[in-house]
C-alpha cells in the first residue's frame, strides 16, 4: 500500500541525505523505522507523506507511482494520507483554535459541512474537552495540542498514517493515550502505518516490524524519473 522504491532525497542534490533507500509498507501493517538523529528518517518520513519531492526513485500507493510532484505531492494524494510530527506547535496554524485545527483537512477537500461531527467524535477519541476545543495552540500544552495534531491526522479517514516521533516530546501518559488511539484506528480501519523514532523498546511494542535505518534496502530496481 506504501512503497518506497529507491528513494534519493535532501535539501541540495549534491548532498542527498536519503540515498537510494527501499521500504515497503503492506496493507494494515505498522512499520516501525528507527534511527540515530540526524541521518535522514524525517525526511524519508516527508517523503513518504508526500511533503518533499525525492530526487529520484519511486513512491507507489496502492501499485500506483506517483507523478506530478511540484515540492510536494498533488493534494488528492496527500489527503489519503494522515501525518503526525514530532513537534505539534511546527505543524499546528498558532491562530487556529483546536476545533478549525482539526477541521482543517476537512476545510481543505470541501467537505466543511463534516466538521461539527467529525470533531467532536475525534476530540472524544484523542481525549480533548469541549473547553479545549475552544482554545488556540499557546493556550494548551505540548500533549493537548499533539492531541489536536493526532485528530487532524484521523479526521479524513486516510489509508496511510506516518508517525514521525509522535510521542517524543510527550509524557508517558499521553505517549501511551495517542498510540493506543492509533492502534485502535488501525485495527478498525486496516490503515498501514509508519511510525519513525529512536526508541527501540517503544517501537517494537508498537509495532509488527521494525527495521534500522542501516538496514534498509538498498536500491529497488532501476531508478524511473519522477
Ligand atoms: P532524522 O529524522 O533522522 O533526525 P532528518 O531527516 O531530520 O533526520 O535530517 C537528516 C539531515 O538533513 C540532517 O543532517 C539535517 O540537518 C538535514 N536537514 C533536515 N531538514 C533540513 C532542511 N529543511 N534543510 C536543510 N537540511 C535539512
Ligand atoms: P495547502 O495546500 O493550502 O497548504 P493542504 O492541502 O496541504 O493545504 O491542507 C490544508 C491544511 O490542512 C494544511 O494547512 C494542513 O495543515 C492541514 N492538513 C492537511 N492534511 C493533513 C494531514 N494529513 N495531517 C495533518 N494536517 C493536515
Amino acid at each position: 500500500m506504501l512503497e518506497l522504491r529507491a528513494i534519493t532525497a535532501g535539501y541540495d542534490r549534491r548532498t542527498p541525505v536519503v540515498r537510494d533507500v527501499s521500504l515497503t509498507v503492506e496493507p494494515g501493517e505498522a512499520v516501525g523505522l528507527l534511527g540515530p538523529s540526524g541521518c535522514g528518517k524525517s525526511t524519508l518520513a516527508r517523503v513518504a507523506a508526500l511533503l518533499h519531492r525525492p530526487d529520484s526513485g519511486t513512491l507507489i500507493l496502492d501499485g500506483t507511482p506517483v507523478r506530478h510532484w511540484r515540492h510536494r505531492a498533488p493534494r488528492e494524494l496527500r489527503t489519503a494520507c494522515g501525518v503526525v510530527f514530532q513537534q505539534p506547535r511546527l505543524s499546528a496554524d498558532p491562530r487556529l483554535r483546536l476545533d478549525d485545527l482539526i477541521a482543517e483537512p476537512l476545510r481543505a477537500t470541501g467537505r466543511r459541512t463534516e466538521a461539527p461531527g467529525r470533531v467532536a467524535e475525534l476530540a472524544a477519541t484523542v481525549g480533548l474537552t469541549p473547553d479545549l476545543l475552544s482554545r488556540r495552540p499557546h493556550e494548551v500544552s505540548d500533549g493537548q495540542l499533539q492531541r489536536a495534531c493526532l485528530a487532524r491526522a484521523l479526521v479524513l479517514r486516510p489509508r496511510r498514517l506516518i508517525c514521525d516521533e509522535m510521542t517524543s516530546m510527550l509524557d508517558a501518559s499521553t505517549a501511551a493515550a495517542l498510540v493506543a488511539v492509533v492502534e485502535d484506528y488501525r485495527r478498525t480501519t486496516g490503515a498501514g502505518l509508519l511510525a519513525v523514532g529512536h526508541d527501540r523498546t517503544l517501537l517494537r511494542r508498537w509495532c509488527d516490524r521494525t527495521v534500522h535505518w542501516d538496514d534498509l534496502a538498498r536500491g529497488g530496481g532501476p531508478i524511473p524519473r519522477v
